[in-house]
């Protein structure tokens, strides 16, 4: 009888670890959702929706275009975007893109929506998983045992929510990233974005876009982001060191006035359905904490999670991840004992502490998906030389960079124009 493996979460990771699985069809695959419907993120644009499970999945917002083009890391080799789509675009595409692989996949009818994993034990004696799912629509209690278990639940959707000093006297509107749903509920406001990534970036230009009388960036990094073409209305400030009212003082002793305050501070890795012997303590980084070869549980070499480093490669990566479960699960690779997946794991981690900057990560980030390739005689998805005119671009002109147009690495196919520039969409 064929293996059982269960995938929880149906984002884009769960989805193409499904489609991986799938490939071999001996693997009884089954992706439990919580949400009432699959995509993660990416799902409608359900971006003031609280769930039935009492929590709001999605991070996106309204207007958000992506912020890497679609040839890096995203398109996959063996399910291609249609040709009349640019490298850059909203949520729509993507939505279609995920749901037209899942066709192409045939793999629809082992995705279960409403099912909220609420436990996950392993048993010593039988080497299996003891799982326990709430049904958020009927309320019913299932009780299953599976083979395998894949963590594919992302880490963009738990706030990352530190305190900074007199916040509490803050007048206006104090959000965190997770729960900005549109730029233009800010437009006349003077907005300031706490964070120095990706999500103060975009947000603040979205807040720009849409007629925000100034949106300021206050970071802690030692660099600055530096954008060349910055709109005068954003600015980069030191980091702040105290809220009074609506004022706020930074490092250098400026101060600022302020309608709004978003902390752009990143996410939290959060597994509350595993054992405390299980879960994952990790944060954003190239390599992440606990995890041999960055997707099996130094604990327990059944469990997989997929997609929990900081990522470039994204689909691309995932389902790569999928396929190398795949062949762990048809045994045709073994995972090494625990001292030998520790062995390796110091190994990667020491390499990831050794990266200086943006190039060094793409690399070694290439490196492992090259690696995961040869591994599983899978096709070779190395977007290095995309990821870095995409970094060039974006450091020479971060409005502009999304008017740029790539080669598909699989065809050679170059994307369309953009039809309308992201300085000029306004919907
Ligand atoms: P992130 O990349 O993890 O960055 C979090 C930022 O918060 C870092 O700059 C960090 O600074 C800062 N931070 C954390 N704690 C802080 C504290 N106590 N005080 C001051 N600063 C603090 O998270 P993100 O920017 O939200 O991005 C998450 C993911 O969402 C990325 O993969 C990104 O690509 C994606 N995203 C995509 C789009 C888009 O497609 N348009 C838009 C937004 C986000 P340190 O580095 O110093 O810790």
């Amino acid at each position: 009888m064929g293996k059982k493996v269960l995938v929880i979460g149906s984002g884009p990771s769960g989805i193409f670890t499904c489609g991986a699985l799938s490939s071999d069809k001996s693997i009884d695959v089954k992706v439990y959702e919580r949400a009432s419907q699959i995509g993660g993120q990416w799902a409608g644009l359900r971006t003031d929706l609280v769930e039935d499970y009492g929590h709001r999945h999605s991070s996106l917002y309204r207007g958000l275009w992506i912020n890497g083009p679609k040839e890096a890391g995203i398109e996959l080799p063996n399910y291609q975007f249609e040709k009349d789509i640019p490298s850059y675009f909203k949520q729509p595409q993507m939505v279609k893109y995920l749901e037209g692989y899942v066709d192409h996949m045939n793999i629809r009818q082992k995705f279960h929506v409403s099912m909220n994993v609420i436990k996950t034990e392993f048993n010593d004696t039988t080497n299996q998983f003891h799982v326990k799912t709430e049904n958020t629509a009927t309320k019913e209690i299932h009780d299953e045992i599976f083979d395998y278990v894949a963590v594919a639940t992302g880490h963009f959707s738990m706030a990352h929510d530190p305190h900074f000093k007199g916040e509490e006297s803050f007048k206006g509107k104090y959000i965190h990233a997770h729960d900005f749903i549109d730029g233009k509920l800010y437009k006349g406001q003077r907005v300031l974005c706490i964070g120095g990534s990706y999500s103060a970036e975009d947000i603040a230009l979205q807040c720009w876009k849409f007629g925000a009388e100034y949106a300021h960036i206050t970071h802690r990094s030692q660099k600055q982001l530096a954008y060349p073409d910055w709109p005068k209305e954003v600015l980069e400030r030191p980091i702040l060191t105290n809220i009074e009212g609506n004022t706020v003082t930074f490092k250098d002793g400026t101060t600022g006035e302020y309608d709004v305050i978003i902390k752009c501070t990143g996410y939290l890795h959060s597994f509350p359905f595993l054992p405390k012997e299980l879960n994952l303590k990790c944060r954003n980084v190239m390599v992440p904490s606990g995890l041999y070869n960055q997707c099996v549980s130094l604990q327990n070499s059944q469990l997989f999670f997929i997609g929990m480093q900081d990522q470039y490669y994204t689909f691309t990566m995932f389902q790569l991840q999928g396929f190398y479960m795949r062949e762990v699960v048809l045994n045709k690779i073994q995972v090494p004992d625990f001292s030998g997946r520790l062995a390796e794991y110091e190994a990667d981690r020491a390499e990831g502490a050794a990266l200086k900057d943006c190039y060094d990560d793409i690399h070694f980030q290439t490196r492992y998906v090259n690696k995961l390739a040869k591994l599983t005689g899978e096709q070779n998805v190395d977007a290095s030389e995309v990821f870095v005119r995409w970094e060039n671009q974006k450091h020479k002109s971060i409005c502009g960079f999304r008017n740029e147009q790539f080669r598909s690495i699989y065809t050679g196919h170059l994307a369309p124009p953009v039809p309308t520039k992201w300085t000029e969409d306004m919907s």
